[in-house]
């Protein structure tokens, strides 16, 4: 797989089907991060969604059953996969990041000895895996992704490190964790994270914290306890304060200023 002037070539890529949904080009800087979805249908609708003008949604990327790629926006434009999204201090990731997208129907419902997703598409158990979601806390069924599709999203994922310096791997679940479930548990996210960037996890598997930060906004309350209700162990940080980051819980920081306490975390820009 090869990139030359951002578009993808190699022998599993098709040809490309450009999609009229997206901004300018990246802010100089800004693109360091690759976001994992799923498609929730086929490959046929969900093309002609994410090319459709009607339709204010696109991706860089489509990743087939069979791990046949096809690009609908080059990587150095901005496309609308993201949404509302927040997570680590950044809000909107369309203008930081790669956008793909696997054919995947997510979660199924069982009928029987039959599992159809939302659309009515049936499955059979082999096509299956009861799994809980890392945003859930009960089992549900879950599509399965190819073994052709994985071994293609790494190849994928590889060479955009590779051409844009990527740092970020993360998934829609995670930057939108109300809202998407994608690409969900039968995608071996945080393997494939770890062996693309060698990211450090320590024994609860959790993503190693960063360890500087500095404040954004104007003045933000430091808090006991990781909960807008808690009382305030000392006057607010005021913006550009830099603080040392201790712990990370729902989206806040335990900082030290030296003063220990917590900060909401979107506020606090790690970068
Ligand atoms: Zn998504």
């Amino acid at each position: 797989m090869e990139i030359k002037n951002h578009i993808l070539s190699g022998s599993n890529v098709k040809k490309m089907v450009p999609s009229p949904n997206h901004s300018g080009e990246f802010a100089k800087g800004n693109l360091d991060t690759v976001i994992m979805h799923y498609t929730a249908g086929p490959y046929r609708t969900s093309l002609k969604t994410l090319t459709n003008p009607r339709v204010r949604a696109s991706a860089h990327i489509i990743i087939d059953r069979d791990g046949t790629i096809t690009q609908l926006v080059p990587f150095n434009l901005i496309s609308w996969h993201a949404g509302k999204s927040f997570y680590k201090g950044r809000t909107g990731f369309n203008k930081y990041s790669i956008g793909i997208e696997m054919v995947n129907s997510g979660y199924l419902t069982k009928s029987g000895n039959i599992y159809r997703a939302w659309y009515g598409e049936a499955f059979n158990p082999s096509e299956v895996v009861e799994a809980i979601h890392r945003n859930h806390s009960r089992p549900k069924f879950w599509h399965v992704y190819t073994p052709d599709q994985i071994d293609a999203a790494y190849e994928l994922v590889q060479a955009l490190i590779d051409e844009y310096g990527i740092k970020h791997i993360l998934g829609h679940e995670e930057i939108a964790p109300k809202r998407k479930t994608d690409p969900g548990p039968a995608f071996p996210l945080d393997r494939f994270r770890e062996r693309l960037l060698g990211t450090h996890r320590d024994e609860d598997g959790e993503e190693e914290l960063p360890n500087h930060g500095r404040i954004i906004a104007s003045s933000l309350n430091i808090r006991s306890t990781p909960n807008s209700g808690a009382p305030k162990v000392a006057k607010p940080l005021v913006k550009g304060k830099k603080v040392t980051i201790l712990d990370e819980h729902n989206g806040w920081y335990k900082v030290s200023v030296p003063v220990v306490g917590w900060v909401y975390g979107k506020f606090v820009d790690i970068t």
